[in-house]
């Protein structure tokens, strides 16, 4: 059990190897066709994806950032406008808000499920609060029903960035299903990875879906007659075909993920280095490990596996030299990022997003991981928290 072999935190190539003829056969397609932005393919991956998720309309952009632009600037969001959202999560999700001139205002996270959490939402609704988006963080959906709650009652809109959570589930809905908006991304790590960037808006509304597609395409709607200020979010056809092959693995894969989570447990609750009982996802004095925390009625697609750990920097450095894979999603709260000191926020702010910063790491979890990867995984860790 205490091989050293080196475990990458994601490797592409398995998963490529097995779809090769498939996805050489979509490409060719789109290669012989010569029509590269938007078209058949596109719309195809966009009905797919709607329906996947439970949506009456998908509208494919160039990236999940752009998706989340996108989707603020369909609802008019501008200067002087705030929207709530997660400080723990990637960039996009708060630069995206600031880049239209709004204020990005931020909520603290829950410890459990590191997602935004509802009961400090409301004390943070202004006069000039427009929207909240919940991040769906590592493929488990944020707690929707009292958030949504508090947007109907406020009048807000909610756009569900749901980059990480394709096919996760709250209460049987789909991720990007329950606000008015879900924003996806197709970068290569995500679950479901493109060749490249890609990403999509899913609604059931007819009307703010026609005003994605004008807004994608430079606010023109005919052609060359520009109703709204756009810009190019154009997602590009070869994506979409590579997407296609890939979306119909998507639950296998899934699958795969969630087995390896189930395995982690079990490796981690025989090297005594978790409780066996709940801990909610949080550290106890005990033991040095928290593993992620499974909300109850949600399905968590695990597009990471962040565990909680003690001196978390200096098991880092020791996964490092064992060739483990691992990375820090994220290691700088949001409010705490240079580039938004201007928002005035102090450190302290928001000390459950801070404290999730300084212990969390991601392990390796696709979907083709072996058993004697997951096990040197364990061991490396086990070997440095030491006999226990
Ligand atoms: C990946 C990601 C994005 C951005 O998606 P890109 O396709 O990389 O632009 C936005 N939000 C979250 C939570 C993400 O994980």
């Amino acid at each position: 059990m205490t091989s050293h072999q080196p475990v990458p935190l994601l490797d592409l190539r398995p998963q490529y190897a097995a779809l090769k003829d498939e996805i050489r056969i979509a490409l060719d397609r789109v290669i012989e066709s010569q029509h590269f932005i938007l078209g058949p393919e596109v719309e195809g991956l966009e009905r797919e994806i709607a329906a996947y998720s439970s949506c009456r309309f998908g509208v494919g952009v160039s990236s999940g950032t752009d998706a989340l632009l996108i989707a603020l600037m369909a609802m008019g969001i501008r200067l002087g406008d705030e929207v709530i959202t997660s400080p723990f999560t990637f960039f996009a999700t708060a630069g995206s808000v600031a880049r239209l001139g709004a204020r990005p205002v931020f909520v603290d996270i829950e410890p459990s499920t590191f997602n935004i959490d509802p009961a400090l939402i409301e004390r943070a609704v202004t006069p000039k609060t427009r929207a909240i988006i919940p991040v769906h963080l590592f493929g488990q959906t944020a707690d929707m029903d009292p958030l949504m709650q508090i947007a109907e009652r406020h009048d807000l809109i909610v756009i569900e960035d749901a980059a990480q959570a394709i096919g996760a589930e709250y209460r049987g809905r789909r991720a990007g299903s329950i606000g008015h908006m879900g924003t996806f991304s197709f970068f290569p790590s995500k679950n479901l990875g493109g060749f490249g960037d890609g990403g999509m808006v899913t609604t059931n509304s007819s009307e703010i879906a026609d005003r994605l597609r004008v807004l994608r395409n430079h606010g023109a709607s005919p052609k060359y007659y520009h109703r709204l200020m756009g810009g190019n979010f154009r997602l590009d056809a070869l994506q979409a075909a590579v997407l296609r092959v890939k979306l119909f693995h998507l639950d296998r894969w899934t699958e795969g993920r969630q087995h390896n989570a189930a395995a982690y447990r079990r490796l981690f609750t025989s090297a005594n280095l978790v409780e066996t009982g709940d801990c909610a996802g949080v550290l106890g004095r005990d033991f040095p490990v928290a593993l992620p925390y499974e909300a109850a009625s949600r399905r968590h697609i695990y597009n990471q596996f962040v565990i909680r750990a003690t001196s978390r920097d200096d098991l880092v450095a020791h996964l490092k030299a064992r060739g483990i894979g691992h990375e820090i999603y994220y290691p700088v709260s949001l409010h705490q990022q240079e580039c938004f000191a201007d928002l005035g926020y102090p450190a302290g702010a928001f000390p459950e997003s801070e404290r999730a910063a300084a212990e969390t790491v991601a392990l390796p979890i696709y979907p083709e991981l072996t058993p004697s990867m997951q096990e040197a995984v364990v061991a490396a860790i086990a070997e440095f928290y030491g006999a226990r």
